[in-house]
């Protein structure tokens, strides 16, 4: 019998693209006569050293890529990550609202039962509220990952390319995946000039634990939809996205208190009080929680009228100084729960550069088109190039693997860069300030009737809702 054809896959970062992409390689494309060694290495520590967020909002294209990604056995642990919606409590949509709460946009309510049924969803504009956390673990299974690895570059030639770690030590391979984040050091070495665009908008995220009578007097206000945002008229928005699942520790004889991601965002000076680190997210000057957390409420205060929503969203804010306490018994464990930072929002457009040489060495995910939280499509979009990138390895043959990579490489710049740009848009548009009853009529109706759109758009899909 012949020997199977090996080739070895280095991937940098354990993201959810790069545990996507060695999951599909693994499911999709070893097979008998060909096989793939597949290297995965990360710079944190442990899966567990950093606090990886509660949630992020996948769509139904976004699920499907999953779906084609992860073997039987993650699919069958997939609920863990999405749970099912539980009906009368929540809607998976989105809501826009104004700063007193009044609706301005809601995403079709669509019907659906669980994942399965929400992947055959044919309209992406809403999303499935899914744990950060839980996702990155599931997607840990059957991966052999190298813990504490921090690239800081490559060496390349015709034969192979070899990853050179911060530790002094190096490892070839056939081809090298940067599947490393916003700040990748494969994108720097490999497109210099693919430089990273400021949106102009400072964003505070962070997560927090709520009890039951704030998020119901939020609910309230705003209906069920677990995706919510409230735009104001001075440039600044709050949104919120969480689940009706009480938390692990909940006191459940006394009020449950539930998990929330949230984020306060507004129109900023470019590079306003930013300190760019070589080599991690943008963070704020502003030293510790408690200041970030005051100048926060305070540009709430000075933006926002007096009412009933802004005082829900100053006590959100104010979890902020106990969810370390909350966290006392340790469920999870993570060395942060997400600091409250401030970021400079930034974004990357491949298509903002002439195409490069297609090589050993390709990108995907952040990592090449990184993009503001917006219309929550990153993660989206970082599975889906994870899936087609396996795809081409799959068609892969010592003669055609330039070939195979370029054609990923043309389909993922157009595709994704039209993520970032709509993206960069919509949340300039959200933000921008009103000074006129005009003008905020104007926005007002600009959003109500995207809402309608998109009903007359999942009715002509035939995708049920209310
Ligand atoms: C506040 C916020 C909310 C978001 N909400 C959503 C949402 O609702 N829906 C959505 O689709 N997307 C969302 N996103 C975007 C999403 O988080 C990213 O697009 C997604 O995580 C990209 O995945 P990735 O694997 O490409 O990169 P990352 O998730 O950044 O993973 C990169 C990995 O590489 C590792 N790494 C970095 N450098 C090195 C190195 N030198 N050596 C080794 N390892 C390295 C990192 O530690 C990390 O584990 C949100 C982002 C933010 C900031």
């Amino acid at each position: 019998m012949n020997q199977p054809d090996i080739s070895t896959i280095i991937i940098i970062g354990a993201g959810p693209g790069g545990l996507s992409l060695a999951q599909s390689i693994q499911k999709n494309h070893n097979s008998p006569e060909k096989k793939f060694n597949i290297k995965v290495f990360e710079r944190e520590t442990t899966p567990q050293e950093r606090w990886q967020g509660c949630f992020i909002s996948l769509n139904s294209q976004g699920v499907r890529w999953l779906l084609k990604c992860i073997p039987e056995s993650v699919t069958n642990r997939l609920h863990e990550a999405i749970p099912d919606p539980i009906i009368d409590l929540e809607t998976q949509n989105i809501y826009f609202c104004d700063h007193k709460g009044s609706l301005l946009l809601k995403s079709p309510a669509f019907k659906f039962k669980n994942f399965h049924e929400f992947s055959k969803l044919k309209s992406e504009f809403t999303g499935f509220s899914t744990y950060r956390d839980r996702l990155r673990d599931l997607l840990l299974e059957g991966i052999d990952v190298q813990w504490g690895k921090k690239c800081i570059g490559y060496e390349e030639d015709e034969e192979g390319v070899c990853a050179i770690f911060e530790d002094g030590s190096r490892v070839k391979g056939d081809f090298l995946i940067g599947a490393d984040g916003i700040n990748s050091p494969i994108r720097k070495q490999k497109i210099p000039e693919l430089k990273m665009h400021d949106i102009g908008i400072t964003d505070f995220i962070v997560d927090v634990f709520p009890k039951k009578g704030l998020v119901d007097r939020l609910n309230a206000i705003t209906g069920k939809s677990i995706m919510k945002v409230t735009i104001g008229t001075n440039g600044d928005c709050m949104g919120c996205i969480y689940r009706y699942i009480p938390v692990d520790y909940s006191d459940l004889n006394n009020e449950p208190r539930y998990r929330m991601s949230m984020g306060y965002s507004y129109l900023t000076e470019k590079n306003e009080g930013v300190d760019y680190k070589a080599d991690d997210l943008p963070t704020t000057k502003l030293p510790n929680d408690d200041e970030v957390l005051d100048e926060i409420k305070r540009r709430i205060k000075e933006l926002r009228p007096e009412g009933e929503l802004t005082s829900i969203i100053l006590e959100l804010w104010d979890l902020v100084k106990t969810r370390n306490e909350i966290n006392k018994e340790q469920k999870y464990p993570h060395k942060a729960h997400y600091p409250l930072i401030s970021r400079q929002l930034k974004d990357l457009d491949p298509l903002s550069v002439k195409e490069w040489e297609t090589t050993r060495v390709t990108l995907i995910g952040d990592a090449v088109h990184a993009m503001n939280p917006w219309l929550a499509l990153g993660t989206n979009s970082a599975i889906e190039d994870a899936f087609y990138l396996s795809e081409a390895f799959g068609k892969l043959n010592k003669d055609n693997w330039k070939e195979n990579i370029n054609h990923y490489e043309k389909e993922m710049r157009t595709r994704t860069s039209k993520y970032v740009i709509m993206s960069r848009k919509a949340m300039l548009r959200d933000h921008e300030h009103y000074h006129t009853f005009i003008g905020i009529l104007f926005r007002n109706f600009r959003l109500k009737f995207l809402s309608k759109v998109m009903s007359i758009v999942a009715w002509w899909k035939g995708d049920e809702h209310d």
